[in-house]
C-alpha cells in the first residue's frame, strides 16, 4: 500500500493532480483528479468509476478493480483499504509538503466553523472547507493545502470515544483552539461532560500552546500535559457567542504572533443562499468570502443545487489576492461556469468570449448590467455585502420583487435534528413530505432531508414520488396512496407502497409478479382507532397467508388519532399497546424481520417511549407546533408568506374599502394594497379585521373583502410604509396556528392551501 500512496503523493507534488475526490459529484477537472473509491454504510464509490472515467477522471484508488475496467489506460492502485491509503497519503504530504506549514486545529460543540473560518481569513491562510471536520474531512483538508503554506487552520469534529487520537495524529498542530463545549448538546457517544472535554483536549496532547475558555480550566489543567502553554480565556457571563468566540480566535492568533482583523468577525450567517431569482433564474450569493481559495467549495455547492441542464453563471467582484486564472480557464472549458461576469484586474481576456464580460469597477457593472440580461441561469455571486455584485444579486432575488412563500432550510434542519435529540440514535426518521411537504415543495426539502440523513420520505401520491425521483433523490420513498394506477412508475421508480387490504396486497403481488419482481418492499398499514384505513389484529392470519415471494414486508404501522390531544391520551395509549400487540403477533408469523413505526410529530413529544424502529414527522418538520408543550417550544417556523405594498393612499374616515364597501374607515387611514388574495391561499375569512398582516414590525388589520388577486391593509400605524415594503401573512412573527385559529381550521390547512402560483423561495441562514 505504501508504495500506491506514495505514487499519488508524487503526482500531487509534482501539481499533476490538484483535487482529491472522494464524492464523484464534486469533480471539476477530470484529468486533475485522483479518486478514493470509498465504501460506507449506504454507498460504495466504486459504483462511479465508470462514470468518472467518461469525465476524464485517469487515477483510482480502489480496493480491487471492477468487472470490465481492467484493460482501459486508466490507472488504478489498488490496496487494502482505500480509507487506510488516504489517511496514510495525508499523513505523509502533512510531513513532506507540509512539513514546515504551522497548523491551528479548532475542535469544540460549537462555532467551530466561525472562528476557523475568522482565522483563516487574519492569516490569508488556507483552510478546511465548510463542514471538512471529520474522520474523512481531516485528510482531505490537508491535502488541499498548497504545499509550503505558512499557515493552516482546521477543523476538528469527533462524535465518540479514540477518534480525536487520529485526528490529532494527522493534524499534528502547533496551536490548538478548543471553543466552547457544552454539556447539553451531543453529549451522545460519551459517558459524560468532562470525559467528552478531555476526549477533544487530545488534540493539544502535544501542542506548543492550547487556547481555552476558563470554563473547562479544570479539565484543562487536568489532562494537558506540563509542557503544554495553556491559555485560558476568561468569557465574561453576559458575552454575546460573537463576542466570545472573537475572543477566543483573537488570542489563538496572539500565540502565532498575529492579530485578529476586526471586519472577519461576523456571523457566517449569509453563506450560500440560494433563492429563487426574476425570470426564473436561481441565485446563490457567497457575501463572506471573495477569493480563488474559496470557489471550488462554492462551485462545488452549486452543482449540486443547480438543475441539470441549468447553465451556470459566475458573478464576482473585485476579489481578494490573486486571480486563478487557471482555475477559471478549466471552470469555463468544463463548461461547469458557462459564463463569467468579473469586476476588476488581474484576469486573462481569453476568459471574456461569448457573453462574458468583465468590468473595470462595480459601478460600472451596475450600470451595465439589468435584471434583463439574466434569464434560466444559476448565478453563483460572490461579493461583499452592500458591494455591487451583492447589489445586484439583490436585484434578481424574487423575493424583493414579488409574492413568495420563503422557505428556510436551516430551520428545516433545526426542527428536524431537534426531534432526532428526543429519539434513540439507531431509530428512524420518516420525513413527510405528501401535498408539497404541506405546501412547502417537496423538492428542495427532500434534498435537505436526504443530505441531514432522514431514513425514509413519504409521498401521499405515485406522482410525487415520481418527481423526487427525477430530480435526483435517492433515498427510499414510501407512498401512501390509497389507491396506485401506475404500477409502472411504482415499480421504475422504487416507490413503496403503503398495503392497507387484501384487494391491493393482491393486486401489488400480481403487478409484481407480472415484472418478475421478487421481495418488492411494502409497508403494511393496520387500523387501531383510527378508522380510515388499514387490516385489523384479526386479520392477521390472513395476511400472512396472503403474502407471496414478490414482496417484501418491508415495514408494519398504524396511525394515531388523538396524538395531539391532551385530554385523550387514554384512547392513545389504547392504541399504542394494541399497536405493540399487533407488531408482536407478526413479528411471530413473519420469517424475517421488519420495522414497525406509529408516532407522528405529537406521539414522537409526547409518547417517545412508543418509537419502535421509526417514527413518522410531519406537521412539525416545518416548525408548526400542535400542542403548545415545552417538548415542541423551540421548533422554528419554516414557511414564510410575504410579499410587498404596490400602492399607498390616504382615505378619510367614513371612506369605504373594497367589494361590498365591508369595512368603513373610523380614522383618516393610510391604506396598503398587496397583490396577495384568496387565489393564493390567503382564506377570504381573514377580510374585514379579522386577519391581520406584519409590517415593519407592527400588526396591521386587513380591511375590506380580500380580493382574488389583492386585499387592503390599514397601515397607518406602521412605520416607515413605502411602495415595496415587504410584508408578512405568515412566518417568523405571525405563526400558522394564529391565522388557523382566526378562520376555524387547523394549521396543516393553512399550510397546504398556498397557492402554487405563489413562488417558493428557499434560503439557508
Ligand atoms: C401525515 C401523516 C403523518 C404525519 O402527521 P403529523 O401530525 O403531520 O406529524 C404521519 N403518518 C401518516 C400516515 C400520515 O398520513
Amino acid at each position: 500500500m505504501q508504495h500506491e500512496t506514495d505514487q499519488i503523493l508524487q503526482l500531487l507534488c509534482r501539481g499533476e493532480i490538484s483535487a482529491v475526490l472522494t464524492d464523484s459529484r464534486s469533480l471539476i477537472d477530470g484529468p486533475g483528479s485522483v479518486f478514493f473509491a470509498l465504501r460506507t454504510e449506504s454507498n460504495d464509490g466504486h459504483n462511479y468509476i465508470g462514470q468518472l472515467i467518461d469525465r476524464g477522471v485517469r487515477h483510482f484508488v480502489v480496493d480491487h478493480i471492477p468487472q470490465g475496467f481492467e484493460a482501459i489506460g486508466v490507472n488504478f492502485y489498488v490496496v487494502d483499504d482505500v480509507f487506510a491509503a488516504l489517511r496514510q497519503m495525508a499523513m505523509a504530504y502533512r510531513t513532506t509538503a507540509l512539513a514546515s506549514t504551522r497548523f491551528i486545529a479548532v475542535s469544540g460543540s460549537r462555532g467551530k466553523s466561525v472562528v476557523k473560518e475568522w482565522m483563516a481569513q487574519s492569516l490569508g491562510a488556507p483552510h478546511s472547507p465548510r463542514s471538512y471536520n471529520s474522520q474523512l474531512g481531516v485528510p482531505l483538508s490537508i491535502l488541499s493545502i498548497p504545499a509550503g503554506a505558512q499557515f493552516a487552520v482546521i477543523e476538528a469534529g469527533i462524535s465518540r470515544e479514540g477518534e480525536m487520537a487520529r485526528l490529532a495524529g494527522l493534524i499534528r498542530p502547533e496551536v490548538v483552539l478548543i471553543t466552547g463545549v457544552s454539556d447539553a448538546e451531543h453529549c451522545d457517544g460519551f459517558a459524560d461532560f468532562r470525559h467528552k472535554v478531555s476526549e477533544k483536549l487530545i488534540l493539544g496532547q502535544e501542542a506548543r500552546v492550547v487556547v481555552f475558555p476558563s470554563s473547562i480550566e479544570d479539565e484543562a489543567y487536568g489532562f494537558l500535559p506540563k509542557d503544554v502553554t495553556k491559555v485560558s480565556v476568561a468569557i465574561p457571563q453576559d458575552a454575546l457567542w460573537l463576542e466570545a468566540d472573537g475572543m477566543l480566535a483573537a488570542e489563538t492568533l496572539r500565540t502565532v504572533g498575529h492579530s485578529l482583523a476586526p471586519e472577519v468577525v461576523r456571523p457566517l450567517k449569509t453563506r450560500l443562499n440560494v433563492s429563487q431569482g426574476v425570470n426564473n433564474c436561481l441565485i446563490a450569493s457567497d457575501r463572506f468570502t471573495c477569493d480563488m481559495h474559496s470557489l471550488p467549495t462554492a462551485i462545488d455547492f452549486v452543482k449540486r443545487r443547480a438543475p441539470l441542464g441549468m447553465p451556470v453563471t459566475l458573478v464576482i467582484d473585485r476579489i481578494v489576492g490573486d486571480v486563478d486564472n487557471r482555475l477559471l480557464h478549466t471552470l469555463l472549458d468544463k463548461e461547469i461556469v458557462n459564463r463569467l461576469i468579473a469586476v476588476g484586474e488581474g484576469y486573462d481576456d481569453t476568459l471574456f468570449r461569448g457573453k462574458s464580460r468583465r468590468y473595470g469597477d462595480g459601478s460600472e457593472l451596475l450600470r451595465s448590467l439589468s435584471v434583463s440580461d439574466f434569464s434560466s441561469e444559476f448565478i453563483l455571486a460572490k461579493g461583499e455585502e452592500g458591494g455591487a455584485v451583492d447589489t445586484l444579486a439583490r436585484r434578481l432575488e424574487a423575493r424583493h420583487n414579488e409574492t413568495v412563500l420563503e422557505v428556510n432550510l436551516d430551520a428545516v434542519v433545526h426542527n428536524f435534528n431537534h426531534f432526532k435529540a428526543m429519539l434513540r440514535p439507531q431509530t428512524g426518521v420518516v420525513c413527510m413530505v405528501k401535498a408539497s411537504a404541506y405546501g412547502a415543495g417537496s423538492l428542495e426539502l427532500a434534498r435537505t432531508l436526504q443530505d441531514h440523513g432522514a431514513a425514509y420520505l413519504a409521498v401521499a401520491v405515485v406522482d410525487e414520488g415520481e418527481e423526487l425521483r427525477r430530480a435526483g433523490i435517492t433515498m427510499p420513498i414510501m407512498a401512501l396512496n390509497p389507491k396506485v394506477t401506475n404500477y409502472d412508475s411504482l415499480f421504475a421508480n422504487s416507490l413503496e407502497p403503503e398495503i392497507f387490504s387484501f384487494e391491493m396486497l393482491e393486486e401489488v403481488i400480481a403487478e409484481a409478479g407480472k415484472r418478475d419482481i421478487r421481495d418488492y418492499p411494502i409497508h403494511i398499514k393496520f387500523d387501531t382507532g383510527m378508522h380510515r384505513l388499514g387490516f385489523l389484529r384479526g386479520d392477521i392470519d390472513r395476511l400472512c397467508r396472503s403474502l407471496a415471494p414478490q414482496v417484501r414486508v418491508a415495514s408494519v404501522f398504524s396511525h394515531l388519532a388523538t396524538a395531539d390531544c391532551l385530554d385523550m391520551d387514554d384512547y392513545t395509549l389504547s392504541q399504542l399497546e394494541q399497536f405493540s400487540a399487533i407488531c408482536r403477533d407478526m413479528s411471530q408469523r413473519l420469517p424475517y424481520g421488519f420495522k414497525r413505526h406509529i408516532l407522528n410529530s405529537a406521539g414522537i413529544a409526547r409518547f417517545p417511549q412508543y418509537q419502535f424502529d421509526m417514527v413518522r414527522l410531519g406537521i412539525s418538520l416545518y416548525g408548526v407546533d400542535t400542542l403548545g408543550i415545552p417538548a415542541t417550544s423551540d421548533l422554528r417556523p419554516v414557511s414564510a408568506l410575504r410579499s410587498i405594498i404596490i400602492s399607498l393612499k390616504q382615505w378619510d374616515a367614513g371612506r369605504s374599502i373594497g367589494y361590498g364597501c365591508r369595512t368603513i374607515l373610523d380614522h383618516n387611514a393610510t391604506i396598503a394594497t398587496i397583490p396577495v388574495g384568496y387565489a393564493d391561499g390567503l382564506n377570504r375569512r381573514l377580510s374585514n379585521m379579522h386577519g391581520q398582516v406584519w409590517v415593519n414590525g407592527i400588526l396591521c388589520p386587513i380591511v375590506g373583502n380580500i380580493c382574488m388577486d389583492a386585499c387592503m391593509v390599514d397601515v397607518t400605524a406602521a412605520p416607515d410604509v413605502k411602495l415595496g415594503t415587504q410584508v408578512e401573512f405568515f412566518g417568523p412573527n405571525i405563526s400558522v396556528n394564529t391565522i388557523a385559529e382566526q378562520i376555524g381550521t387547523i394549521p396543516y390547512e393553512v399550510l397546504t392551501s398556498v397557492s402554487p402560483r405563489v413562488k417558493r423561495v428557499y434560503y439557508r441562514e
